[in-house]
This record gives structure tokens, sequence and C-alpha cells, in this order.
């Protein structure tokens, strides 16, 4: 199998959004969506977020160095989506569930580095924003998405603990209920 390619773009949440809605899921659908974060390079290591030759670095290893015919969907930072693998096409990012899931990385050591403030905060609301789009658009049900570490073929305490997976699901319920506010609204009874 040859190497499926990257779509290397980047989007603020609302472009990801109307990108997703350009896309058909024909030849490969996800069922799920697992979560991960790079942990090396962490938020620290990458200041001003993930840039697009930092993308096409990481090409490279997942290509030449890993030898894997793809890498994970999505490049989450704070500052932007980087769509990595086709999101039509199956990656690799998980041992279990590569056929069947979308791999979103959050940049971050979400071990060490806070989820709930500063760029964490960032990364989180822009993953959150990433998860509530895939979902609407494909049907999936937010409480399907699973973390890395929850594979029982792998050894990676990832993404780390400062990420709480019931916590992730109710914010991406919240937004998916909010965007779609004055859609279908509530009527006062005569
Ligand atoms: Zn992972």
């Amino acid at each position: 199998m040859p190497w499926k390619g990257i779509v290397a773009k980047s989007f603020s949440a609302s472009e990801f959004d109307a990108y997703c809605h350009t896309i058909a899921w024909t030849a490969w659908r996800p069922s799920f969506i697992v979560l991960h974060n790079t942990a090396i390079p962490s938020l620290a290591q990458r200041p001003d977020g993930l840039t697009r030759q930092h993308i096409s670095g990481l090409e490279v290893f997942y290509r030449d160095e890993q030898k894997w015919f793809g890498g994970p969907h999505l490049f989450v930072d704070d500052k932007q989506v980087w769509v990595f693998t086709p999101l039509n096409v199956s990656g690799t990012h998980s041992p279990s569930w590569n056929k069947v899931a979308l791999g979103i990385e959050m940049l971050g050591d979400f071990e060490k580095e806070p989820f709930d403030s500063g760029r964490g905060l960032s990364v989180r609301k822009n993953v959150v924003a990433a998860m509530a789009t895939l979902c609407a658009v494909l049907g999936l049900d937010p409480h399907t998405m699973r973390l890395h570490r929850e594979d029982p073929a792998t050894t990676h305490a990832c993404p780390g603990k400062n990420v709480r997976k019931l916590e992730v699901i109710q914010q991406v319920q919240d937004l998916m209920i909010a965007r779609h506010n004055g859609e279908h609204p509530i009527k006062p009874l005569p």
C-alpha cells in the first residue's frame, strides 16, 4: 500500500466545519473518533503552534521513518485545525482502531500541561469544535469517542491525565446543541 498522502491545510474551527461539509465519505466511513496528544512536541516546544513546515516534518516522520501508510487525520493546536491524512480514508494512530476510527492529535503534553487554562484551553476549544462538526456531519454519537489509552493494544498513556473523557464528551454535546439553537426551538404552550 502506498503512502496515502496528506491534505496539509489549516482551518479555523468554523472554516473546518465548512470544509467537512464538502467531503463525501463513500469509500471509508469512520464509526468513532480516537483522541490523542502529541506529548512530544509539547505546547511549550511549539510556542507558535504547528506550522506548515512542522506538518511536512510529520509527514516525513510517518512515511519515511515509521514506514506507515498514513497518520492521524487531524492535528489540532491552540490556533487551528490541520488536516493531515484525508478524513475519508483510514489513517494510522491506534493499533486496534485504525480501520474504524478517525484519529485526532492534540498538540500538547496533557500529562503535564494544563488542559483547562492558557494555550491548553485553546486546544481544547478547537478540538471540541472539530469533534462537534465531525459528529454532526458523520452522525456519530459523541459518547462513542475513545481515548487512545483505552485501546487494549497500546501502552501509551495518551492523551495525558488532564484530558478527562466525560468532560470532553459533555462539551462536544453542549456545542452541538448550541449550534442548532433556533433550528428546533421549544415552542411555548399557548
Ligand atoms: Zn495517542
